[in-house]
């Protein structure tokens, strides 16, 4: 099997697993005043200090949550609810995932004004553009770092310390998702109040995200409960997925440079052989993350495409996981030829894939050229 889907998940590895294990096995509550408690609070706050400390935040600004979807609504809709009687307009993109575009939308139907900041005609995201599309009744701005069916990475740093320093009252959210342990993010760096994770595409369990809060930064709750996570997310803590996170998180950390070259020898290698191939494109640009590299065999459809690979035991994605083979308004934004838009194919890469596998991938492609129905 030749896995080329880790934007959409990645394989738990065996320090994951082995920590969601023990965590079933430490099955006490963290709640609870006994020893079985206390080892169970013990094993969360240890996951919480690794991840804090791969984003140089303080573990006291992590709080759990069941997924980055989770973490994004509770931002977007706490931040609306918080500010949004006096400021009324939030910022975002054109090509934020879903379980930010869908929030941005629900407030649009509420009444607040949404700015929608698209790439310009090279496909590429200025910094400026975003700053610009911030003002005084801005309660919000929610920018993504990584978009995850092109790997564009997007200019958040320079717009979040551009925008809080003219509007020190805008609070600034990024789903972090795709970027985190690819690229080495770091809270200072970034100037986010609020950043989205999720356990899922670094090699942890599903199920389990991550907020970190800025601290002293403060939004309602979305749960009310038993007042877990320090009253800001009530429900029982999921020890075993909690424990998973922080194993793959603490896996990954300290290699991010040699594994991001490692990416780019793979990335450099499937750009080289689709110039090779006649009629496939590659879609991300150069500048862009090179774990995630969408392309394009023209007048073969994605769906069909994707089915051939599987049959010969390789996985893609036709644009991301969620669009399940809708078009994706994502790929057009960032300005692919529409010649080219229903033919798009994103492969995404992890540490464990090698360039035989990219081989194996093009010869595949250039396969199904030959045999699969063209679309006109
Ligand atoms: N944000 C981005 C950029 C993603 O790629 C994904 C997953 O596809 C998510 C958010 C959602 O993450 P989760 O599955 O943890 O809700």
């Amino acid at each position: 099997m030749i896995y080329f889907d880790n934007a959409a998940t990645t394989k738990p590895c065996k320090e994951a697993v082995e920590a969601v294990v023990k965590g079933l096995e430490d099955f006490g509550n963290p709640s609870s005043l006994h020893g079985m408690g206390v080892t169970a609070e013990k094993h969360r706050e240890q996951a919480r200090e690794i991840i804090a400390g791969a984003l140089g935040a303080q573990s006291g600004e992590i709080y759990f949550t069941s997924c980055a979807t989770e973490s994004s609504n509770t931002v977007i809709f706490g931040a609306a609810k918080k500010l949004g009687k006096r400021m009324r307009r939030v910022v975002t993109t054109t090509v934020e995932h879903p379980s930010v575009a869908a929030c941005c939308n629900k407030l649009e139907e509420e009444g607040f004004e949404v700015v929608r900041v698209a790439p310009r005609e090279d496909g590429r995201f200025y910094p400026e553009d975003i700053i610009s599309a911030a003002d005084s009744s801005t309660c919000l701005v929610t920018c993504m770092l990584v978009n995850n069916e092109t790997g564009s990475i997007l200019p958040v740093e320079r717009a979040f310390a551009a925008i809080k320093k003219k509007y020190p009252q805008i609070l600034t959210h990024c789903d972090c998702v795709q970027g985190f342990m690819k690229l080495p993010v770091k809270v200072k760096k970034l100037g986010a109040d609020f950043i989205s994770l999720s356990a899922h595409k670094i090699h942890g369990p599903k199920g389990i995200g991550a907020l970190y809060i800025r601290k002293g930064v403060h939004i309602p709750s979305l749960l009310l409960g038993g007042g877990q996570e320090k009253g800001f997310r009530s429900g029982t803590e999921s020890l075993p997925l909690i424990m998973g996170f922080g194993a793959a998180c603490g896996k990954l950390s300290g290699n991010i440079e040699e594994r991001l070259e490692k990416a780019g020898r793979l990335r450099e290698r499937l750009v080289r052989l689709c110039d090779e191939t006649e009629g496939v494109y590659v879609n991300s640009k150069p500048d862009c993350l090179p774990y995630i590299v969408s392309i394009a065999a023209e007048g073969l459809k994605s769906e069909p495409l994707l089915h051939f690979l599987e049959g010969k035991g390789i996985f893609v994605s036709s644009g991301s996981a969620c669009s399940k083979g809708k078009k994706s308004s994502v790929i057009k934004e960032f300005r692919v030829p529409d010649r080219l838009q229903d033919s798009v194919l994103r492969i995404s890469f992890c540490d464990e894939n090698t360039e035989e596998e990219v081989d194996e991938l093009m010869a595949a492609i250039r396969e199904a050229q030959g045999s699969l129905a063209k679309v006109r």
